[in-house]
């Protein structure tokens, strides 16, 4: 595979071609998302003008557990705008339903006016978990909505094709194309804010699963006997380490955390880290999430050593967890690249 190529399915596929300027989604033998070096052939002065001036992107939405956010992203992973709306509690499907459309309207209409953009396509990542082929969502923090037909809801309201996927699979996509897993085609990707999610990449393929939900290390046992988790089981790493449990358990935001919180969850995230190297021969995770990022050195130190002190397999020793590198644009560019993925994916079907 290309260093640069995603990690989503690349392995099987043939050197990537150059992208058309035209269409970016056109050609059937590249990967999924464009690759840095498809873009050399594509550099800014030998662009037509067009073509800068009319960029195609993905409309991209974010589904976590406290708020919505939709943003655009172009066929290089650039975000060129970006909108958020709060999650309100205790209201009904629709309420929360039509706070999103109204942003998503609100951005394919800014696409058009202010950046001359077309918008091809719809990416979502959703907070989990959610049902096969992304047809319905059921965020564990979103209670109103189970088994909600977001899919479908979207396609509606915006008259283009939709693509999902877990947010932190979402999150796996991007950093491999663009961020700290650049390169790499084993590592894995968690997010720790409101909720924990993660994704897996495997010989340079995003796992799925059964049912679309590889990568849930949220639900790994980290305190067996600990905090029920909203999933029914005791101690999960969700239960004891995201945002929602750590307000639970100091009374304070996780924007208020004590020293020996963000330790202890470094240490909680080290430990499930380890735990994911030594089964699926890791070398690196990567970890995005307000309440990661949020804790920063403090909690990457913890994290790091905890690691170390249990990855001591010859495959797995020596393990490195490291930010997500595209920080907090991290999820919008994630949606974004699920977007571009599934257009392309369609095209090669439909060839
Ligand atoms: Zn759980």
């Amino acid at each position: 595979m290309s260093a640069s190529g995603t990690p989503d399915e690349v392995g099987n596929e043939p050197a990537a071609a150059p992208m058309s300027p035209d269409d970016p989604t056109v050609s059937t033998s590249r990967p999924d998302l464009p690759a840095d070096d498809d873009l050399a052939d594509d550099a800014p002065e030998a662009e037509p003008v067009q073509q800068r001036q009319s960029p195609d992107v993905v409309l991209a939405v974010d589904i976590g557990g406290t708020k919505f956010a939709a943003g655009l992203v172009t066929a290089r992973g650039e975000l060129i705008d970006r909108a958020r709306v709060e999650v309100e509690r205790d209201v009904v499907p629709e309420t929360h339903y039509t706070s999103l459309a109204g942003m998503i309207d609100e951005l394919v209409e800014r696409a058009r006016e202010q950046h001359g953009a077309k918008v091809r396509a719809v990416g979502v990542g959703a907070a989990g978990p959610v049902s096969r082929g992304f047809e319905t969502v059921s965020p564990v923090n979103i209670p109103a909505w189970r088994n909600f037909p977001l899919r479908a809801r979207l396609q509606d309201t915006t008259r283009l094709p939709v693509f999902g996927d877990l947010d932190a699979k979402a999150l796996a996509l991007a950093e491999g194309w663009l961020g700290a897993a650049q390169g790499h085609p084993n590592f894995c990707a968690l997010t720790v804010s409101t909720g924990v999610g993660g994704g897996v990449v495997l010989d340079g393929e995003l796992l799925d699963g059964a049912t679309g939900n590889a990568g849930h290390i949220g639900h790994m046992i980290v305190e067996p006997g600990g905090r029920r988790c909203g999933c029914g089981a005791q101690g999960c790493l969700e239960a004891e380490a995201s945002g929602m449990a750590i307000e639970a358990i100091t009374g304070r935001p996780p924007t208020e955390p004590t020293y020996e919180i963000m330790q202890r969850t470094g240490r909680l995230v080290g430990l499930a880290a380890a735990s994911v190297c030594n089964a699926l021969d890791l070398s690196l995770v990567v970890v995005g999430g307000s309440v990661a990022l949020g804790f920063a050195a403090t909690f990457f130190h913890s994290a790091q050593a905890t690691l170390d002190e249990h990855a001591k397999l010859p495959y797995s020793r020596g393990a490195r967890i490291t930010p997500s590198r595209l920080a907090e644009s991290g999820p919008l560019i994630g949606a974004g690249a699920v977007g571009w993925r599934g257009l392309r994916r369609a095209r090669r079907g439909a060839s």
